[in-house]
């Protein structure tokens, strides 16, 4: 796979390049420069594979340049370790549920799938690197999860003091090993901050080999594609109404443009819903043409507070572009938290199925797109989290209390390891250098 910047002041790039580097130098995107689509008759039997078998296929297709077929069966055995069931949820509307792997959020597959392949490469050239992360919550779980123990890279993780939840800040601070936790006496933009400075130190950068573990990276994007693939073979299997919609709840809209590259693969989809809360610009700019980056406003599906869309340039260059083209086949909606609370509420009495709030905006866009678009297709929501992830939400939504996985209630036992650090720049900079 060759890679170009989405700005074109950067040379073209090979797929390592691009996964170590993570953003061109002009701080454009790296989007694949063709993606061809995949053979019918892979569409025809894809039913008879099961989730393993369909990434590697997808992997085999674009990556079969960069990688022998042997070493994608690796990265894929290695990360790509729990499923991507749908749950029947009512009549035409499956949930595909995301959140089977270790942090229980749909970022475990980017996250691990990145490990997986940035190991390989540094395996190979006998290369060790410094991963540097900010999280304002979910993304720390799955990066720590994902890195956790993979060969040639350690993992240097920030959040901020009394901002994330006590699930969140376990799954950060309880894993030891190659994985730090640093609490930082700030705000989520002071830690982003620090790992900025850091990025341009030259001291740091001549001792460690510095790398970002950001979800703009192109490795975290292909292995979302995977599930949306996965979905249709499941859909073929249970004999479910063709086409499909995806509804995607989105905040920097990598999920959706992952979809989208699923699409651009040939995979049959009729439409995809873009799911926001008040962080609305991609609606608004579906509505309008125009697109307004905002300063973002805080929800209940707080994953998706974002007001400038880090994904955006690429949704719209894989939706063909033109805005006419765009709307066509990504159709906006937003949801509020009291619809949102709503939602939750009236799924469970109806059904006894728990959402979380992030899941819960997508099963109300989905709604929206129904009542405008009525014709015969199957709506699958995608269900980012569990909704374990979101208790205190949950339990008064719905007023009573719901079980905790045990995966997640054995981490409250553990005991929290992290170092505490300000936010001044040079007692990080000390603490990294190990003084
Ligand atoms: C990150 C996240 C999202 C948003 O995904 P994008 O790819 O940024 O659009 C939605 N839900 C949950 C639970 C998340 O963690």
């Amino acid at each position: 796979m060759k890679l170009y910047s989405t700005q074109h002041q950067s040379p073209d790039v090979s797929l390592e390049e691009a996964i170590f580097r993570g953003l061109p130098p002009d701080n454009g995107l790296y989007m694949p420069l063709t993606i061809e689509k995949m053979d019918a008759s892979f569409f025809e039997t894809i039913q008879e594979r099961n989730f393993q078998e369909i990434a590697e296929a997808v992997c085999q297709h674009l990556l079969g340049d960069d990688l022998s077929q042997e070493e994608i069966h690796g990265i894929i055995q290695q990360s790509m370790t729990f499923d991507a069931p749908l749950f029947g949820l009512e009549k035409d509307v499956e949930v595909l549920e995301l959140f089977h792997g270790p942090s229980m959020a749909f970022k475990d597959f980017g996250a691990r799938f990145m490990a997986a392949i940035m190991s390989h490469y540094l395996l190979k050239s006998k290369r060790e690197i410094r991963i540097l992360v900010a999280t304002s919550g979910d993304t720390g779980g799955a990066v720590a999860q994902g890195f956790f123990n993979t060969p040639g890279i350690s993992v240097t993780i920030l959040y901020p003091k009394g901002k994330v939840s006590d699930i969140q800040e376990k799954q950060l601070t309880t894993l030891g090993g190659n994985v730090q936790a640093l609490e930082i006496d700030g705000t989520f933009d002071d830690c982003q901050s620090l790992v900025k400075q850091a990025f341009l130190d030259e001291e740091l950068r001549e001792k460690f080999n510095l790398a970002s573990a950001n979800s703009i990276n192109i490795s975290r994007l292909i292995p979302q594609s995977f599930y949306y693939f996965a979905a249709y073979a499941e859909a073929k299997r249970k004999g479910l109404k063709l086409p499909i919609v995806f509804s995607v709840p989105s905040g920097n809209f990598g999920n959706l443009s992952a979809g989208l590259i699923a699409y651009q693969l040939g995979l049959p989809v009729k439409a995809f819903v873009a799911a926001c809360n008040e962080n609305k610009v991609v609606p608004e700019y579906l509505q309008s043409g125009e697109y307004h980056a905002k300063p973002s406003v805080e929800t209940l599906s707080n994953a998706m507070d974002v007001g400038n869309p880090s994904n955006f340039i690429r949704m719209k260059l894989l939706a063909g572009e033109k805005w006419e083209s765009v709307r066509k086949l990504v159709k906006g909606y937003f949801t509020n938290d009291l619809e949102t609370k709503a939602r939750m509420k009236e799924v469970y009495d109806r059904t006894g199925y728990v959402m979380c709030p992030h899941t819960a905006v997508a099963y109300d866009g989905l709604q929206q797109f129904k009542k405008e678009n009525p014709g015969e297709f199957t709506g699958i929501i995608l269900s980012t989290a569990h909704y374990a992830k979101f208790l205190p939400t949950v339990e008064t939504t719905l007023n009573r209390q719901v079980p905790i996985p045990e995966r997640l209630s054995s981490l409250l036992s553990k005991e929290k390891v992290a170092q505490s650090l300000g936010t001044d720049y040079a007692s990080f900079k000390q603490y990294l250098l190990g003084k």
